[in-house]
């Protein structure tokens, strides 16, 4: 096994044994491999894989992987898109699905207590019965993990009116490096006790320790929701009218954007549920009452008109809407049947801009994918600035993927030059690394001492984030001569 100085042998594994028992491990090559993915475009077999059932668990396994130097990688559900979780030091991946527990909620209290495991969706059926919900609304919602969720501060179409996950920490269960169990935050709605390292927590990626229990907190569902399918003539014209939207004012409750590009493959597979056209947004509204909803939707239906629109349907079907999302949520898969021979691959996938310079990275992202000859697909939740761009390549083509990097670094450096950040919502990993550190290089020195002072062996998921050298095209999945 490969660690970071000491050999891991039988000794090391049945100490692992004990702790987690004979069916809380694998050391089998297929279930390596398998847990050698994320939904990224990277792999690298790790050479253990754990599944501990409490936070003890996890500290009496970090406190061996601590003494003997192994890469320790958590892991949620694996649906990252940057490669976040797969183990490039290979090492333990400590995989968290039997941690699914909700422990607690405290309607009075507006918290719910819950282990890291427990997926996004199996959270929100249950508060749902009591009328709250946890909005963030990631695409992959019937499968990550609330900890994979915490430590990449996902968020989804809602992000805009509701936040994303970090806005509903109030506190959380984590453990470091050697094994220490650390509580850090409250179960109050306000905190201001000194250091907030529940939010240190949140985007740390499994750098700085293993999320085993967060509490969340609460706030209710809206009862009334109602959409707004609205085409245009160019991405421009809909990025106005996401704007305009907002400058009202009328934060609404999702508003997604799809191009040309993404608008012909969802047609093309799903048999056309929406409209020819070069873009179009789909905005939601919500509220309490019937009122609320109309009158919000009557302004979307103005603004849109105002802004150029091509035609708008408003709606009230929760089946008709339902199919206009289904489609929107299925871009990504359908992007891959553009063209026979190619792949849809996260390069540079959920920038963030500010709101009114969407229009602008839009356009620019379309010059660059004509200069380097690249078919990209522009779509997103446009109204909080963050923009998915997928790339549809050969990837068994080292030209295609060389020309890809250079489109991705040039839409990165446009995302930055406009106020924005590299990654929005999915988190840095492997893809996004050489940029992050771009962007944030005056955060660095202080980067580097919080991960040296929480992990001072280097042993949580490392050689990511800004520990990441070189090119981003190695540890790829698929088989590319010459990379
Ligand atoms: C179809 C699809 C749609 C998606 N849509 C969205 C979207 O709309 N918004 C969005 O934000 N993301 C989206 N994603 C990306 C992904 O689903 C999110 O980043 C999600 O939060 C990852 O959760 P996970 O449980 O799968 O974590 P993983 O992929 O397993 O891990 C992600 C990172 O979190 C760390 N981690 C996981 N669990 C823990 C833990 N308990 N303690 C410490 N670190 C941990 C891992 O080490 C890794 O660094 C999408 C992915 C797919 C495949």
């Amino acid at each position: 096994m490969r660690v970071l100085g000491v050999q891991m042998d039988q000794r090391i594994i049945d100490s692992i044994e004990k702790i987690v028992g004979k069916n809380g491990y694998s050391t089998k090559s297929a279930d390596l491999y398998t847990y050698g993915f994320d939904a990224s475009i990277f792999h690298n077999t790790p050479d253990m894989v754990v599944q501990p059932r409490t936070t003890e668990e996890v500290s009496e396994i970090m406190k061996i992987a601590y003494k003997e130097r192994i890469p320790v990688v958590p892991r949620g559900a694996g649906t990252g898109l940057c490669g976040s979780a797969v183990p490039i030091k290979g090492g333990i991946v400590l995989a968290m699905q039997r941690m699914d527990k909700i422990k607690n909620i405290s309607i009075a209290d507006l918290w719910v207590d819950v282990e890291a495991g427990c997926v996004y969706n199996d959270l929100n059926a249950e508060l749902e019965k009591h009328g709250f919900f946890f909005p963030p609304s990631p695409g992959s919602a019937e499968a990550c993990q609330v900890g994979g969720m915490v430590a990449t501060n996902a968020s989804g179409m809602r992000a805009v009116k509701y936040g994303a996950t970090r806005d509903f920490i109030l506190g959380l269960t984590f453990v470091k490096a050697d094994g220490e169990i650390v509580r850090c935050g409250t179960r109050t709605i306000k905190d201001a006790s000194g250091y907030q390292l529940a939010r240190l927590m949140c985007g740390s990626e499994g750098t700085l320790g293993v999320i085993t229990e967060i509490t969340f907190k609460l706030t209710t569902k809206p009862k009334k929701s109602a959409s707004c399918l609205c085409a245009f003539d160019s991405v421009m014209d809909a990025g106005k009218c996401i704007a305009a939207i907002i400058a009202k004012p009328l934060i609404p409750a999702s508003c997604e954007l799809m191009d040309k590009v993404s608008i012909e493959a969802v047609n093309k597979v799903r048999g056309n549920p929406l409209p020819n056209c070069n873009a179009l947004c789909i905005v939601e509204v919500d509220g309490e009452t019937d009122e609320i909803i109309t009158r919000d939707l009557k302004i979307v239906e103005e603004v849109a008109n105002g802004t150029g629109a091509i035609s708008v349907t408003p709606s009230y079907d929760k089946k008709e809407i339902a199919k206009w999302t289904d489609a929107r949520k299925s871009v990504m898969v359908s992007l891959a049947a553009l063209k026979p021979e190619c792949s849809s691959v996260s390069l540079a996938d959920d920038m963030g801009v500010p709101v009114s310079q969407v229009p602008k990275a839009v356009k620019a992202f379309q010059e660059i994918a004509e200069k380097y000859n690249v078919t990209i697909a522009t779509y997103g939740h446009a109204s909080d600035g963050n923009l998915h761009t997928k790339m549809v390549i050969d990837p068994t083509n080292k030209d295609e993927w060389e020309r890809g990097v250079e489109a991705v670094n040039e839409i990165f450096d446009v995302c930055i030059a406009l106020g924005g950040t590299v990654t929005g919502e999915h988190g840095v990993g492997i893809s996004k690394a050489p940029n992050f550190m771009k962007e944030r290089a005056s955060e660095m020195s202080s980067i580097i001492a919080i991960k040296k002072a929480m992990d001072p062996e280097n042993i949580l998921n490392p050689g990511k984030l800004n520990q990441w050298e070189g090119s981003i095209l190695t540890n790829l999945r698929y088989p590319c001569k010459g990379l």
